[in-house]
């Protein structure tokens, strides 16, 4: 297969090229930078499977050669970085998903779209089933993401019942693991970098909205399985292993043996109460499950970043 990854220099989009480098496949990359980092693929280059195109996918977008799958993950996807790029943000979501899926379209090539458990919103049902139409503010502070991702799932599925593009749309849930930016906001890499400096944690709210943390190597393979398999409807990716934020707080501290203290800041606007995603249908129509639990995937992750700190990565 030779596929191409929108945002390949991201978080998510970096460890999926690793993947299917691995699974023996060919790899165009393709990011723009704004908020990927050329560290993440730089072990790939040179890998004759390998390539880097630099490219903003919400412009016209053209790849040499023939494609057999189209993977979209290119967006902003913290809430500080929907504040600051807003309009990017919905742009990637709508225009890139478009030029994203006219490309598969005239390759001949399947596609599959990174969205989001924000397509749920603050949710009123809990778990989330992918039944559920969720709850979301348009125009609130996270709207610009939330709408962007509804936008590509409806636009996804117009091209698959129209132009009979084979179609996969993965929602996912909170992911976590190296290469996140240690200042994207997000509370994983936040909590961590704040206890290894013996800063305060900076807890939203009162800590008792929830999250389920999976860790990349799952997610990616959960990614992978959707890509192979004939699944057009979207389904959950994520690790139903549910926390408070207040407790996933008190995780870091105890696995870190920090000596940072809590303090309590005020809660985003329109945050989640609560997520746990229900992945049935992975489970049946995938035959997948998160495999890393919290506290591994943790504990990598904080290797990761004292890594950093100390310049040895
Ligand atoms: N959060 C927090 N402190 C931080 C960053 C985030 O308490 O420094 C909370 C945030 O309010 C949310 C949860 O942690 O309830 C997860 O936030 P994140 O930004 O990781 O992603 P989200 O799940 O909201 O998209």
């Amino acid at each position: 297969m030779r596929a191409l990854v929108t945002g390949g220099a991201g978080f998510l989009g970096s460890h999926l090229c690793d993947l299917l480098i691995r699974e023996g496949h060919k790899v165009v990359a393709m990011d723009n930078f704004i908020t990927g980092n050329p560290d993440n693929f730089q072990h790939l280059i040179g890998n004759p499977g390998f390539r880097f195109v630099q490219h903003d996918v919400t412009e016209f977008t053209y790849v040499a050669g023939p494609l057999d799958a189209v993977i979209h993950f290119a967006s902003p996807a913290s809430p500080i970085d929907y504040l600051e790029l807003p309009i990017q943000t919905l742009k990637v979501g709508a225009l890139g998903t478009h030029k994203a899926l006219g490309l598969a379209k005239a390759k001949g090539a399947r596609f599959l779209l990174a969205s989001s458990s924000e397509v749920y919103g603050d949710p009123l049902v809990h778990p989330q089933e992918e039944s559920y139409w969720g709850n979301v503010n348009p125009i609130g502070p996270r709207g610009v993401y939330d709408e962007a991702k509804r936008f590509g799932e409806a636009l996804a599925m117009a091209y698959h019942r129209t132009h009979g593009v084979e179609t996969r749309i993965a929602r996912i849930f909170n992911t976590f693991g190296p290469r996140m930016r240690a200042r994207d906001g997000r509370v994983v890499p936040t909590f961590i970098v704040q206890a290894l400096k013996n800063e305060p944690l900076t807890v939203f709210g009162d800590g008792t909205q929830t999250r389920s943390f999976c860790y990349v190597s799952d997610l990616v393979d959960g990614i992978y399985r959707l890509l192979l398999s004939d699944e057009t409807h979207p389904v959950n990716l994520g690790n139903p292993a549910e926390m408070t934020i207040a407790e996933f707080a008190e995780e870091i501290l105890e696995i870190t043996g920090s000596s940072s203290r809590i303090e309590y800041r005020d809660l985003p606007q329109d945050d989640p109460k609560v997520r746990q995603p229900d992945i049935l249908r992975a489970r049946t129509i995938l035959g997948w499950e998160p495999k890393v639990g919290l506290r591994e995937g943790l504990e990598r992750t904080i290797d990761h970043f004292r890594s950093l700190a100390t310049g040895s990565a």
